[in-house]
Order: structure tokens, then C-alpha cells, then sequence
């Protein structure tokens, strides 16, 4: 991604006029097209992620390594990705938690509920075809890749929060330094590389599964293939590319 040397004062130059009500016509690197495959170059990498709920084991590994290999800051409230466990009741009642996104594990349940089932559901970013962060961003800075990778543009971003409460999966958060808009990325720097997201690589039991969205023969379309698959919120034509096997219907 190609980087700015004006950053710092059109940021603010930027900043003061959307703040002010200013509409602005300047464009973010690439905006590309809504739809997943419209103005994606055919010739290109379409990336994705599958998760297997089942194999999640919610032992945190993913939450860690993403915060090493980003920097994601420290306190327990910034995360790129996160783990949420799901317990329901005999009596029908849904309880989710999801202690310091998981990073640590999660303690044993309440001896208290008499469980019926429970699970842990990693969560990310979903790479949205159609994604509202992208919509609402008044400068350009949030953007898809030609690989199909919603990314931020550090030196565009103003810090203003649009894509922050555009986004219905809570993906995104401000960083607390930077003042700038973060989130999951799919390590688009390893990707270049060949390798892939950190969470991928640390999974100990293979429950992410990360790959190309146009080759048959990838791991993630074989995953798609052979697996009943769903998406998060997909009333909300969000077009997500995480995908999910063995998704619970108690799931929000
Ligand atoms: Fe944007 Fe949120 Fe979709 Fe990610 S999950 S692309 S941050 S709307
Ligand atoms: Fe689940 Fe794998 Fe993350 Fe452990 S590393 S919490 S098994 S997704």
C-alpha cells in the first residue's frame, strides 16, 4: 500500500473540514466497487477466512498472536480478533462472555446454570463485499484491496468514528495512541509474503482456515464445499467473506 508523505497535515486539513461539514471529493487510495467480484480484478488473489466453530477449543492463542504480529495495544479492550463463548441453558437462556477477548482462556462456567450446550466463536473483521465502514467513511481512508481485504489508510484516516459505528460486527476500534480507526486486516503484510494471517498459523486445532475465495482446489473452498457454511448477520447484506461451519442458531 503505497504511503503518503503529507500525512500528518492533510490528516488534519482533512479532519477540519469533515468536522466543519465540508462535503470532500478527495478520494482514498483504490475505492473499489461494492459487490464481492465488482471491480476486483479477476486476475487477482480473493482472500477469505472459514472458521470451524467446532474446533474451537477458546484457548486464546489466535487473540495473542494477533496482538504480537499488529501491535494491537495492550488493554484488555482493543482487539483485532476475539473469542466469545456461548452458553445456553435447559431454560433456553443465552449467556455470552468473552473475558479480556479471550486471550487468557476462559474460566470454567458458573456452576450455577445447568448447561445445555456451549461453544466459543472466534470473531473478525468479516471483509465485507458490501461493508458500511467503506460507505461511510467521509475521506477514503477505509477501502477494499483488489484482493477483497477491507483496509485503512493511516495517513487518510481522521480519527472521525463514522466507520467505527457503521460497522455492525464491532470489528473496528480507535486506537488509543494513533487516534486513527483499526481492525483486522488479514495480516495483509504476510500476505505478499505467502504466508498466512497470524491467527491462521497459531490455531493449535486448525479451526481457522484461511485462503483463496476463486481457486477450487484451495483449502478455504474445499472448507466451503464440504461444510454447511454461514455468515454473521447475513439479513444485513453485508456480504461477509468470514465464514462459519457449525454455526449455533443462539448466535448473534
Ligand atoms: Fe467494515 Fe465491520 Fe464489515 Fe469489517 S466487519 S468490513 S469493519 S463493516
Ligand atoms: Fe479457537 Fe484456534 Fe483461537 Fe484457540 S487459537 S481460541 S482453538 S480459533
Amino acid at each position: 500500500m503505497e504511503k503518503r508523505q503529507d500525512g500528518i497535515d492533510r490528516r488534519k486539513f482533512i479532519k477540519d473540514l469533515a468536522m466543519a461539514g465540508t462535503v470532500i471529493f478527495i478520494m482514498g487510495p483504490e475505492v473499489k466497487g461494492a459487490e464481492i467480484g465488482e471491480g476486483e480484478k479477476s486476475e487477482t488473489h480473493l482472500y477469505g477466512m472459514g472458521i470451524r466453530v467446532d474446533k474451537c477449543i477458546g484457548c486464546g492463542r489466535c487473540v495473542y498472536a494477533c496482538k504480537e504480529e499488529n501491535n494491537v495495544p495492550r488493554e484488555p479492550f482493543f482487539f483485532r480478533t476475539w473469542v466469545e463463548r456461548y452458553i445456553i441453558t435447559i431454560d433456553q437462556e443465552v449467556l455470552v462472555d468473552s473475558p479480556e477477548g479471550g486471550i487468557n482462556g476462559f474460566p470454567e462456567a458458573a456452576k450455577e446454570y445447568s448447561i445445555l450446550r456451549s461453544f466459543f466463536l472466534p470473531k473478525l473483521c468479516n471483509h465485507c463485499g458490501n461493508a458500511p465502514c467503506v460507505q461511510v467513511c467521509p475521506v477514503g481512508a477505509t477501502f477494499t484491496s483488489d484482493e477483497g481485504v477491507v483496509l485503512i489508510d493511516d495517513e487518510y484516516c481522521i480519527g472521525c468514528r463514522y466507520c467505527i459505528q457503521a460497522c455492525p460486527y464491532g470489528a473496528r476500534f480507535l486506537h488509543p495512541e494513533k487516534k486513527i480507526a483499526e481492525k483486522c486486516t488479514f495480516c495483509y503484510h504476510r500476505l505478499g509474503r505467502g504466508l498466512v494471517p497470524a491467527c491462521v498459523e497459531i490455531c493449535p486445532t486448525g479451526a481457522r482456515i484461511f485462503g483463496e475465495l476463486r481457486l477450487r482446489s484451495s483449502p478455504l473452498t474445499r472448507f466451503m464445499r464440504f461444510n454447511e457454511i454461514q455468515v454473521l448477520k447475513p439479513d444485513l447484506n453485508t456480504q461477509p467473506k468470514v465464514f462459519y461451519a457449525h454455526l449455533d442458531g443462539e448466535v448473534r
